[in-house]
């Protein structure tokens, strides 16, 4: 049976299985390294973690789900699926969560499989899809065709799943072509929400090894913001979620022991808004041709610090870009949390 979340922002239990059931090892990853975890978690850490993260849940938020992230879930063995699934259903049925949700690689998705897990309320399966460019895929060692991908939505949808995909860019091999094109590849498939990560070098990695004798090279933070920047309006207007930019900040990833190189930034996402509201401020001053040296943006009051950008850089450069003397911000309810209103000069 499986059970449809109501939102496309529950509350996350999160618990993490580093490389477990994973066959492969993919150029770009160490799931150590991602996790901040280092082993598979027994039965009682499951539990403890599962608890510790309840204990957080604001009683407004009212869809929890328990998700079992970092490794291959469907590629763990059965009766390890079934005691973990069965571990989370505790809680469910207890009323303390309302579904499980995983992540796992395109080609571990069969019927037999599907059919092992139907007892339990599984509502959300993500696959880890990366790219559709199968040159990419191969570059990557994925180890996965985009045609797995394909047949693995199918089927997740025929079984009634919530679907969600992972896409990476600055992966080895791809470039903003390949990139586009897998987005309409995607987005074909009709996932319910997509994830957007901006491939790193993270210690360890195979790509650690590439990075260093120059056999790869990482994209820099502005190209990658502005690919995911691509991605994310192209799928804004297919009607399709984009519910991550960027990696979670972890202990590691902050203090720069796991990352070596590549597009980290602690709060990516909010780069690629500030660079969408950016544009949009651009694009209005441009068509409205003031004739002052003051302008005033309206935006939605949960949108301002996405217009100012990080340390006030956005208004920093309308200003320099229109010879303006003043830019002013003004919070403005009456509008979309996506909207720009260039309304009055002063
Ligand atoms: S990305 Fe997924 S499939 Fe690839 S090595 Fe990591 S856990 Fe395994």
């Amino acid at each position: 049976m499986t059970v449809k979340p109501d939102s496309y922002k529950p509350f996350i239990v999160p618990v993490f299985l580093p490389h477990a059931g994973c066959p492969h090892q993919c150029v770009f990853c160490n799931q150590s390294s991602i996790t901040g975890a280092h082993s598979t978690p027994a039965s009682k850490d499951v539990r403890h973690q599962i608890e510790t993260f309840l204990r957080f849940r604001h009683k407004q938020r009212r869809y929890v789900q328990i998700a079992f992230f970092g490794g291959n879930f469907l590629g763990i063995r059965t009766p390890t699926i079934k005691r973990l699934l069965a571990e989370a259903a505790e809680y469910v049925t207890a009323g303390q969560a309302h579904g499980i949700r995983f992540s796992t690689r395109p080609d571990t998705i069969n019927r037999q499989r599907l059919a092992s897990i139907k007892d339990f309320p599984v509502s959300t399966i993500e696959l880890g899809v990366q790219s559709m460019s199968n040159h990419v895929l191969q570059r990557s060692n994925r180890g996965h065709t985009a045609a797995d991908t394909i047949k693995g939505v199918q089927l997740l949808k025929e079984f009634d799943y919530e679907v969600g995909v992972q896409l990476m860019v600055g992966l080895p091999g791809d470039n903003t072509k390949r990139v586009h094109a897998s987005a309409r590849m995607v987005a074909h498939l009709k996932p319910d929400f997509i994830r957007i990560y901006p491939t790193v070098v993270l210690a360890d990695s195979p790509l650690d090894a590439w990075y260093k004798k120059g056999a790869y090279v990482p994209l820099c933070l502005a190209d990658a913001v502005s690919q995911v920047k691509d991605l994310y309006l192209f799928f804004k207007n297919e009607n399709i979620p984009v519910i991550r930019m960027g990696l979670q900040a972890t202990e590691d990833f902050t203090d720069g022991s796991a990352i070596l190189a590549g597009p980290y930034h602690p709060a990516f996402g909010h780069l690629v808004y500030s660079e969408i509201f950016l544009d949009l401020a651009m694009s209005a001053i441009k068509s409205e041709n003031p004739n002052g040296d003051a302008v005033a943006l309206h935006v939605h009051p949960r949108s301002v610090s996405k217009l100012r950008g990080q340390k006030n850089e956005n208004i920093k450069k309308l200003r320099v870009k229109f010879h303006l003397q003043s830019v002013k911000i003004v919070p403005d309810k009456r509008l979309k949390e996506d909207q720009l209103k260039l309304n009055a000069f002063l």
